[in-house]
Formats: C-alpha cells, structure tokens, sequence
C-alpha cells in the first residue's frame, strides 16, 4: 500500500465485503448444485432498540442475497432468562440451524454470560462462547467473533502487513477490543489496549502505527491523538444529530484525522459491511463443521 497524494487511502468496507461474499456466493452455488441442504442462520432480537433493528434488518437481507436460510426471532423486552435459554436449546437441537446470533446488546435483566455460554459452541457464529473465545487464545482453529476478524480482514485486503508494527486499540470489550487484541498477535504486532480508565491516552494512541477506536465515543479520537501517517481504524457506530436530523458516525473526527493519517476506514461504509460479511462467513463455516462432524 502506497500512499501518493496528500489524501488518505480510504479503506473500503463495502469492497472487501464484496470480495468475501463472492467467494462465499461460490461455495453457497456448490452446495446448491450437490442438492443439498442451505445454510440457516438464526439471529435472536430482544426488545425494541430501533438500532438492533435496523443490524438484524441488514443481516437478514444479505442472508437473503446470498441464499442462506435465515430465521429471526424478534422477543418482547421482558422476555425472561428461562424462555429464551429455552428458544436457544431448541435451536440448539435443530438440524437446520447452523448458526445462532443474539443481537446484542441485551435487556438488563438478562445475563450476557450464561445466555451465550448456552450456545452450542459449534453454531455460535458471533466466536462469544468462552470455548470459542479460549481457542481464539490459544490459536485454535475456531468461530472467532466477526468484528474484530473483520478488522484484520481489512488490513490483508489492502496488503497491510502489520508485522512490528504498534497497533493501539481503544476499547476492551468482550465483543471488539480483547479478541482483537488476540488476533493482530497473531499477526505478530505488538497490542496496546487502552480503556476508559487508562490515563495518557491521548499519548498512547499516539504511539500507534495503526490505532483502532472502538469506545463508542463520537469524535473521541482528534488529530493531535494520531500519529503521522498511522493507519486509523474506526470501530465505532455513533448515531449524533446535527439540526435535528440524525446520521450515523464514529469515534474519529474523519475530516481532521485525514489530513495527517495514511489510510482511514470511514463510516459507514467501513468496519460495518465486513462484520456483516464475516458472520455470513461463519455461518458458512458453521455449516461445512456441522456436516463434517
Ligand atoms: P463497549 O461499550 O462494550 O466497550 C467500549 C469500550 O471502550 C470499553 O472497554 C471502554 O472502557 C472503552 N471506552 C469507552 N469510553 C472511552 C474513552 N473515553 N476513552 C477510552 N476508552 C473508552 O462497546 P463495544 O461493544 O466494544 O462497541 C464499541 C463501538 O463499536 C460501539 O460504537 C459499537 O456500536 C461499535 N461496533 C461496531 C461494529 C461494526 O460492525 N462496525 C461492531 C461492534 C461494535
């Protein structure tokens, strides 16, 4: 990758999802033409967050698109502990379904530990389940949670070789930042995670030669936090309003981090189509797992 204008290199979402999902389109076209069973994805929504929503809306389409068998389960917000464990063991035993999602986040009252942990760890295309999450660890071969194995998917797509390189990632979650973390070790770059307690971030984030945001903080990360000619990762999906009229941004201020940065994922457009595009990967395999075993 070389940068030669003083523009940044957009990284392309949409493009390296496009990639994946014909090499996907591919394997679903052999399937179908073996006469066999599709893939079935079913995905969990509990309550009524407009934003889950419109996440589940654009799973369910591109299952669609790609021919995989998709079943949503929408449960009112006071569904209880007992009622949906008990929707994830039916699934759990159903043939059809290769994969289960719950949306996230949760209803309070509902433990995010014990539900995932109900998971068959063979259909949890998120990667959550603490078996897939200590494979991930351990450099098995396993579900491994789609954001952050999209991040690195961007970064191979645009030939970025992260060997040496400082990455700085912030945010620990459970979702993101940690199997992130474990994924570009794998790629052999030294890991800094900060967090909402850590102190000199601004410094930290600094001395990334990639920085990846992933708080959930609209216009968290300023230019003075970049680092020359850094490659920024922008996690985040902010929804702010500017006169009343709402659009969706992320955790970096894009137009001023550009003017020093070298390659930038903007949003949307950027880390969103690819999670998308990798659970549409796990489920496929999920699915080639399942009939393996
Ligand atoms: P989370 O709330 O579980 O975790 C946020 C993390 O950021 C925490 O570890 C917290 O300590 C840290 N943090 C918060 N404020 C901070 C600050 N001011 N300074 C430093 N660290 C801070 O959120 P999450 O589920 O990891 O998601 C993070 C963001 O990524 C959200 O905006 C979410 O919508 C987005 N997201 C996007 C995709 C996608 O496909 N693009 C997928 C998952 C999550």
């Amino acid at each position: 990758m070389e940068k030669i204008s003083t523009k940044p290199i957009i990284l392309n979402g949409r493009d390296v999802a496009d990639e994946v999902l014909k090499k996907l389109q591919g394997e679903i076209s052999s399937i179908k033409a073996g006469g066999k069973r599709l893939p079935g994805l079913a995905v969990i929504l509990i309550g009524d967050n407009p934003a889950s929503k419109t996440y589940v809306t654009n799973k369910e389409k591109m299952c669609k698109k790609l021919g995989i068998n998709s079943h949503v389960y929408n449960l009112p917000p006071e569904t209880s502990e007992k009622e949906l464990l008990l929707l994830i063991d039916k699934l759990n035993n159903n043939n059809e379904i290769d994969g289960i999602l719950i949306q996230l986040p949760l209803p309070i009252h509902l433990k995010f530990e014990k539900i995932i942990t109900r998971l068959d760890p063979l259909k949890d295309v998120d990667g959550l389940h603490p078996i897939n999450l200590g494979k991930l660890l351990s450099n098995q071969d396993c579900l491994k949670p789609c954001t952050p194995v999209g991040v690195i998917k961007i970064l191979k797509h645009y030939s970025i070789d992260t060997t040496g390189m400082n990455a700085v990632i912030i945010g620990r979650s459970t979702l993101v930042g940690k199997p992130l973390s474990m994924l570009l070790l794998a790629e052999n770059t030294t890991v800094t995670i900060v967090h909402s307690k850590s102190e000199n971030i601004e410094k930290l984030a600094k001395s990334g030669d990639i920085l990846i945001a992933a708080a959930g903080k609209a216009g968290l990360v300023k230019k003075n936090w970049v680092k020359n000619d850094a490659i920024v990762i922008d996690v985040g999906i902010n929804k702010i309003y500017e006169n009343g009229i709402g659009k969706l941004v992320g955790d970096v201020l894009y137009d001023e981090v550009s003017t020093v940065c070298k390659a930038i994922t903007p949003v949307p457009g950027g880390v969103g189509p690819v999670t998308i595009a990798m659970l549409m990967s796990n489920t496929i395999q999920a699915y080639n797992n399942r009939n393996k075993n």
